[in-house]
């Protein structure tokens, strides 16, 4: 027997999900979209999307149909809703001729509150003209950005899911996307032929999340000391740019005792799906992953993302990062980037097949990128504001590394001049590297070569050292001030806003290298932050518990309570079913089912 439900919102909110208060705008979407308005919203990762058209599906009367693309997730977010007791099932093409005959009959029986199924099927004649004998609450269509055809999501049966509109007139539906650019929000409002709908965007702010952008020096080195101090046995992505080095790094990161698992589109269809379900579902393993890892990954607590290599703009780089913290607990978005990330990204731009004005695009946004990188202000002023919102009016965020650790700008116009004058008497010809060795005045087998220790400039730079100096090429690559030459492998070359410098026109600041080796803060986990000792010890106990109970419901352990969630508990330590009950994440379907044994745990902790 189901139980009696909220009539309201806030009351289902908080009865089956266990949460106090809306987050953002959802409570404006729900009522608009149970009022029977289609409605477009735009939130971030991690924003709370999947409420959105949830709970209006057990308002209105009917089942509430989902579009959702990826079938491995299906199975996650169903198994979530029944542990909320609600009744949800997806269809798809994992299941048995026997299985969808049932959950067929349940639908057309108005036995379900929310149905799952991927876009393809949805648009088969057989699940329209079930639909035709159902009573449809809503439909929603998730990851709604792959309608775009110019998005890296492109999938074209999205494009049909107009005829829901054509065929279901009169039932509202919702589109959801975490994307956040005006072009593919109006493909979205046309193709999908949402009618006076309402849009709602949210911030695109991530405030749990602090950005951190480092000097590449050694980024296996730096990564494994970046996982070490801050993020020992948690959950993380790495991303790099090549299927070679994420396979080479999963075998370091191996190596050095932290379990990690590779993820590219080269790998054996079913051996990448084992790997992205043991991320899934296990407690604390790193992916590392080509960019082909990405859409759907929809773990709670991955508490760090990584980039090894520089990504092609900001919006895939906020894309990347914003899987990070989907609970709202803090997360790191940490990369390494260097001279070589430069000059790699400018030629592969120029080295496409492309028309011009896509090149023009690629390059635009990768400079947009490379001003995130050297940027000596604030990284979440810089992306919030790329992204459109509150232009100049943002201040400095206090949880990202420029802000907390403010760079030093010093003036740089005499190196510059230096630079680029032995840039332009070695012939414009050789990369970094060489520059370098000239200007530091080394006796390597290119200079006697080419003899290079003849030139006016060779030994003028000892003052900085070679990674200093990458430093200052880096940086007048990433400005502007030095082109890479694509044609000559990556040979530097004067650009027209060189000119000036040398002439001594236009003084060049740059910024300092942070130190090298800064000493690794020890960071506790993002979960026991202010945690006593004993409250610690009762933590780790809940998760234990955790694990046990949803190996033994075949689930992923954040499906039956989520780390802030547990973490709240060990910290107030509840004495009663409902004090249990007030805190954030349980929901009375918990109560019912895990209250006796989370009290005793909690009880044996305070040696009641
Ligand atoms: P999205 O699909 O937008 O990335 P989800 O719908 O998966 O986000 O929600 C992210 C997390 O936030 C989930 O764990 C969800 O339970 C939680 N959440 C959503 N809305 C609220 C809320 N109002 N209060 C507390 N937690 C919420
Ligand atoms: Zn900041």
């Amino acid at each position: 027997m189901p139980d009696p439900r909220p009539a309201t919102a806030p009351g289902i909110l908080k009865e089956i999900f266990g949460y106090p208060a809306f987050r953002g705008r959802q409570a404006e979407i729900i009522e608009a979209l149970v009022s029977g308005r289609d409605c477009l919203a735009l939130m971030p990762t991690g924003g709370g999307k999947s409420l959105c058209y949830q709970i209006p599906a057990l308002l209105r009367s009917g089942t509430g149909v989902v579009a959702s693309p990826l079938i491995s997730l299906m199975q996650d977010q169903v198994a979530a809703l029944k542990e909320l007791g609600l009744r949800a099932a997806f269809l798809n093409s994992t299941l048995s001729s026997r299985e969808t005959g049932a959950i067929e009959r349940a639908l057309v029986a108005g036995e379900l509150d929310l149905l799952y199924v991927a876009p393809e099927r949805l648009l088969t004649p057989r699940c329209l003209e079930l639909l035709g004998r159902t009573r449809i609450a809503l439909f929603a269509v998730d990851e709604a950005h792959c309608v775009s055809q110019w998005g890296h999501d492109f999938r074209p049966e999205y494009i049909q899911l107009s005829v829901l509109h054509e065929r279901f007139p009169q039932v509202p539906r919702i589109a959801l996307t975490a994307t956040a650019d005006p072009v593919t929000r109006e493909e979205i409002v046309e193709r999908l032929r949402l009618r006076d709908a309402g849009i709602y965007v949210s911030s695109f702010d991530r405030p749990n999340i602090r950005y951190q952008i480092v000097e590449k020096a050694n980024a296996r080195e730096q990564l494994l000391d970046f996982i070490r101090a801050e993020h020992a046995l948690e959950a993380g992505i790495v991303y790099c740019l090549s299927r070679r080095r994420v396979e080479e790094t999963a075998v370091f990161l191996n190596q050095q005792g932290i379990r990690a698992l590779p993820y590219h589109a080269g790998m054996d269809a079913p051996v990448r799906e084992a790997n992205q379900s043991r991320f899934q579902r296990e407690d604390g393993i790193v992916m590392v992953a080509t960019i082909a890892f990405g859409m759907g990954i929809d773990k709670p607590d991955v508490r760090f993302v990584a980039h090894l290599d520089l990504p092609k703009s900001i919006e895939g780089y906020y894309q990347e990062t914003g899987r990070a913290g989907r609970d709202g607990l803090p997360a790191d978005a940490w990369m390494a980037y260097g001279l070589a990330d430069v000059v790699q990204l400018r030629r592969m731009i120029a080295g496409t097949e492309a028309d011009e004005q896509f090149k023009r695009v690629g390059a635009a946004k990768l400079d947009a990128m490379l001003g995130l990188c050297e940027t000596a202000g604030c990284r979440r002023a810089r992306l919030l504001d790329y992204f459109g919102e509150a232009t100049g009016s943002l201040r400095p965020c206090g949880n990202c590394d420029t802000c907390l650790d403010p760079p030093e700008v010093w003036d740089g116009t005499i190196a510059a001049q230096k630079l680029l004058s032995a840039v332009y008497r070695t012939g414009q010809r050789f990369g970094a590297g060489h520059v370098i060795d000239v200007l530091l005045g080394r006796s390597t087998d290119r200079v006697s070569q080419w003899r290079h220790a003849g030139l006016s400039t060779f030994g003028v730079g000892t003052e900085l050292s070679d990674q200093e100096w990458r430093g200052v090429a880096r940086q007048m690559v990433a400005s502007g001030l030095l082109a890479v030459d694509h044609k000559a492998y990556g040979a530097l070359k004067l650009t027209e806003a060189s000119r000036a410098v040398l002439k001594g026109e236009q003084p060049v600041s740059l910024r300092k290298q942070a130190p090298r080796a800064r000493p690794a803060k020890k960071k506790r986990l993002a979960a026991f932050d202010g945690l006593s000792a004993a409250e610690a010890g009762l933590y780790e106990r809940l998760r234990a518990w955790r694990a046990d109970t949803a190996r033994v419901h075949g689930v992923p352990a954040y499906v039956i309570l989520h780390d802030a969630t547990l973490r709240d508990i060990a910290h107030l330590r509840p004495g009663s079913l409902e004090a249990l009950h007030a805190i954030s994440g349980v929901g009375a379907r918990r109560i019912e089912a895990y209250g006796e044994e989370i009290l005793s745990l909690v009880n044996g902790a305070t040696g009641v």
